[in-house]
């Protein structure tokens, strides 16, 4: 069984049966589960686990950065439903090798991501590790009853769009375990060189929360999710969720100037890493094409809906097979 087949083993031994779930509204398959409450809203609430050797290596990210990018990711699963991020929950699993200093630098990391959308940290759960450093986080969100995005609404002829260039964070990732000296530079600004700005994307994502909020505000969007394991993956998702299929056009995936001047210099491919790379944590949705989204909303249209359940056909890409995304196993 791979990772989405084990999951929906676990939806068929019946972890959602109706009895359980009367009081929600979605529970395992989206970015969220949501759960209405009777003010009138809905709550969301993901969970997610960051592994070292598997999500990151410590020789690699700084104990700041992971904590910032532990907060990002969870609060991402929150954007890509459109709601506002409200309270979070961090469990680690600490091996002793780390110190003091290094636990609090995390914690600085953590918490300042969290202020920056106004998080807050309300629990968790502090145990040794005999050896690796697990972390894992639960963040909860709010939004209007009924107005969350989910993966399951697309319709045939929806547009499809992302929110950002993509295969920025797959190429710093590729930098930083090729060991480039320049990318690796911990304290690097997203303004240096193209190597330091895709490292920063990798070690720093940011989610789009305001851009998740718009994205619902304008009413046309019907699916959603945040690109975590790669388009060529994620889209598979909506796909498989809503009964339908997608066309993408490969050259109009978006994509930084930076990715294009490395890929050049190096001989990587751009789209390889665009569809398959994951980690961007922008938006992808899928729009009613006579609703534009927010003008000051930066959007790049990749493809559109179509009626053959689970295809993609790539337009002027390879064939199909040939663009997997990341799996855990
Ligand atoms: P995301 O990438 O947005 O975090 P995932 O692909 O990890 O989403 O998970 C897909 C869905 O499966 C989510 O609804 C998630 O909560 C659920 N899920 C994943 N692992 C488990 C598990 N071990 N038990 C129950 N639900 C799970
Ligand atoms: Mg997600």
């Amino acid at each position: 069984m791979h990772e989405f087949e084990f999951i929906e083993k676990i939806m068929e031994e019946g972890a959602s049966d109706s009895r359980s779930m009367r009081r929600v509204t979605k529970g395992i398959g989206d970015d969220c589960a949501i759960i209405p409450q009777e003010t009138g809203t809905d709550t969301l609430i993901s969970t997610d686990m960051l592994i070292e050797g598997t999500h990151f290596t410590l020789d690699r990210i700084g104990a700041y950065m992971l904590g910032s990018k532990s907060a990002s990711v969870n609060i991402s699963d929150i954007a890509a439903m459109g709601g506002t991020p409200t309270a979070a929950f961090l469990s680690l699993a600490l091996p002793s090798s780390l110190d003091d200093e290094w636990r609090m630098e995390f914690i600085k990391g953590f918490l300042s991501r969290c202020k920056e959308f106004d998080v807050a940290l309300l629990g968790g759960d502090t145990t040794a590790s005999p050896d690796r450093l697990c972390i894992n986080v639960t963040v909860m969100g709010t939004c209007t009853h009924g107005k969350a995005i989910r993966r399951d609404r697309a319709k045939v002829g929806d547009l499809v769009c992302v929110t950002g260039t993509l295969g920025n964070s797959a190429a710093g990732l590729r930098l930083l375990l090729e060991g480039d000296p320049e990318g690796c530079n911990e304290n690097a600004s997203p303004n240096d060189s193209a190597r330091r700005y895709l490292v920063f994307k990798h070690l720093m994502p940011y989610p789009m929360v305001w851009g998740g909020q718009k994205l619902l505000e304008c009413g046309g969007v019907h699916a959603m999710m945040d690109i975590s394991d790669g388009v060529a993956s994620d889209l598979r998702h909506i796909l498989h969720a809503s009964g339908v299929g997608a066309e993408i056009d490969v050259l109009k995936l978006p994509l930084s100037d930076q990715l294009k001047q490395l890929c050049s210099e190096r001989g990587w491919d751009p789209v390889e890493l665009a569809l398959c790379g994951g980690e961007d944590y922008e938006l992808l949705f899928t729009i009613d094409p006579q609703v534009e989204p927010d003008l000051f909303l930066r959007h790049y249209i990749i493809g559109k809906i179509t009626a053959d359940p689970d295809s993609i056909e790539w337009i002027g890409g390879k064939s199909s097979r040939d663009y997997l995304g990341f799996r855990h196993f």
